[in-house]
Formats: structure tokens, C-alpha cells, sequence
């Protein structure tokens, strides 16, 4: 099994509200290969479950960062350049998306609940990717988060997904960008799991249900797996993959229909 050594690197994740976020799932696995990490939280209510987190790992830094309030992106790099230093890796696993642009019909998407949702959970990646940019090294990789409903339609996903498309061409763009810099940039496109976020998106049990049964490897994909993808891009290992969109998810994207109700496929 090849180990990963990232001690002496250091990474930035954005969006841990728990030990289920897909955020943490990544950054620890990262503090487990020796990074030190500093974590940008959303809300006070969220440290002192981010404190309990990272009491493990010395050396964790943690900062508030509402994405969607003017100047604090910025505050969040200023100090990062005080008090932490210089990055290897970025995680951005931020999305949010009102609930009424989520119950509703996709037609009726308000044009306020559009540009939030676009703002907070695509632009947001951009913006922290230029804050992030004087402090990145050579080989730093930047990493977000998506889902297929990006290229397929689920049903109430409405806007998030046209924010995913958002989000998955911008990690085209700022790889082209920063690729001269040595920096990669990719998206983990994540099958359905349970976090709270999750919890927020109506059906969300269906599209979960609905995962297990279809996936290629008929079940759905965990968190763990998300870090494990998440630790091999942030790494050297991927030195050579970037702009690329890698889906954990079982399998379930590449069907076109459930599995085989006859069970061919299965094992006698
Ligand atoms: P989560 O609720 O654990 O994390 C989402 C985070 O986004 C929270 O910590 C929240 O505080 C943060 N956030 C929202 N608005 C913010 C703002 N204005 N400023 C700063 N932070 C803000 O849920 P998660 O499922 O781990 O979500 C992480 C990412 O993974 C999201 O982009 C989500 O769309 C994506 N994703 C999730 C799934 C899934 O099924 N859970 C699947 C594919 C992709």
C-alpha cells in the first residue's frame, strides 16, 4: 500500500460543520498524512464542534468566513498570510441553496434565490482561489465538490445544479489559469451521502435509495472514500491530473438504468 507523506504541507479547508461533512472527511485524512491544516468555518454556533474535531491534530487554525459577506473572503487570506502561511492544498466544500429554490418548481426560481446560490456555492470557489493564489506553492492542489446533477436531471436539485455546472467549469478555468504556477485544480463528484446539507435538499432519501440500487457497485460510496480521492489529488501523487471532474459515487453515474432485476451480473 503507498503511504502519503504530507508533513511539512499545509492546506486550507472551507466547510466543516461535522465529523459527517464531507470537508472533514477529506481534511482528515490530510491531518492524518502529517498536513497541518487550517480550517474557515461559516458561523460562530460551528466551532465548537470544528475545536473537538481538531483537538487531536496541534497546530489546527480556525477562522470564521461567511462567503457570502462582503470582505470576508478577503480578511480570511490576509490573516491565513499573518498567522499560517503558505498552502499545498485547498478545499472548498461550501454549497448552499434556499429552501424555497429547492421546493419549488425549477421555473420558478426567483432570481435573488439564483444569484445566491451561484454566489455562495460556485463563485465562493473562484474568489478563494484568487485570495488563496500569492500563498500557493509549486504543486499545491486545489479541490470542490459536486454532483452529477450537474449532467442529469434530479428532480428538485433545480438551481444547485446549474450552480455544480458553475462550479465544474470553473475548476476548467482556474486550471488552465494557474496550471503555469505548477497549481492543479479538481472536483470530486460525490454520490449521494448524508451530511447536513444533504438533509436540507427535498428527496434527498429517495436519491440516496435510489443510489444503492443503480450503483455499479450496488451500494452507495461513503465519505471515507471521498477523503481517500480527496488526499490522492491534494498530493503529489496526482502531480499530473488537473480540471478534472472524478466521481465517487459506486459507479451510479455511468448507468443508464438500475441494475439487472434478474441479477446476471451478480455472483452465484
Ligand atoms: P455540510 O453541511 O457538512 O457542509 C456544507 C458546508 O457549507 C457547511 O459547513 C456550511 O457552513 C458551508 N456553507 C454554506 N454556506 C456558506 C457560506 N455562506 N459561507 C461559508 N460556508 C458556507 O454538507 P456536505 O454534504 O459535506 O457539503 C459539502 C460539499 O459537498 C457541498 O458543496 C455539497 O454540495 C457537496 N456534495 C455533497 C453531497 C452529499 O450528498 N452530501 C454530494 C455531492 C456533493
Amino acid at each position: 500500500m503507498i503511504q502519503v507523506d504530507l508533513s511539512g504541507k499545509q492546506a486550507l479547508i472551507m466547510g466543516v460543520t461535522n465529523a459527517r461533512s464531507l470537508g472533514w472527511a477529506i481534511a482528515e485524512q490530510l491531518l492524518q498524512a502529517g498536513a497541518r491544516c487550517a480550517f474557515s468555518y461559516q458561523d460562530e454556533r460551528q466551532r465548537p464542534e470544528l475545536e473537538r474535531l481538531t483537538a487531536p491534530y496541534a497546530g489546527s487554525l480556525l477562522r470564521r468566513c461567511d462567503v457570502g459577506v462582503e470582505g470576508e473572503l478577503e480578511a480570511l487570506f490576509s490573516g491565513l498570510t499573518q498567522d499560517f502561511g503558505r498552502l499545498d492544498g485547498l478545499v472548498h466544500a461550501i454549497g448552499f441553496a434556499p429552501k424555497a429554490a429547492m421546493e419549488g418548481r425549477f421555473l420558478d426560481t426567483a432570481r435573488s434565490d439564483w444569484t445566491l446560490t451561484l454566489e455562495v456555492s460556485a463563485y465562493s470557489f473562484l474568489a478563494a482561489a484568487r485570495g488563496a493564489e500569492p500563498l500557493l506553492n509549486r504543486g499545491a492542489g486545489l479541490l470542490t465538490l459536486t454532483y452529477h446533477a450537474s449532467q442529469q436531471v434530479y428532480p428538485r436539485y433545480n438551481v444547485m445544479a446549474v450552480a455544480k455546472a458553475a462550479l465544474e467549469t470553473t475548476t476548467r478555468y482556474l486550471a488552465y489559469e494557474l496550471g503555469p504556477a505548477g497549481v492543479r485544480v479538481n472536483a470530486i463528484s460525490a454520490g449521494a451521502m448524508r451530511t447536513v446539507a444533504a438533509r436540507s435538499i427535498p428527496g434527498f432519501s429517495s436519491m440516496y435509495d435510489h443510489a444503492a440500487r443503480t450503483a455499479a457497485l450496488q451500494r452507495n460510496a461513503t465519505q471515507e472514500e471521498v477523503g481517500r480521492l480527496g488526499l490522492f489529488l491534494v498530493s503529489p501523487l496526482a502531480s499530473g491530473i488537473t480540471g478534472e471532474v472524478i466521481y465517487v459515487d459506486g459507479g451510479q453515474h455511468i448507468m443508464a438504468m438500475p441494475a439487472d432485476p434478474s441479477g446476471v451480473a451478480k455472483p452465484s
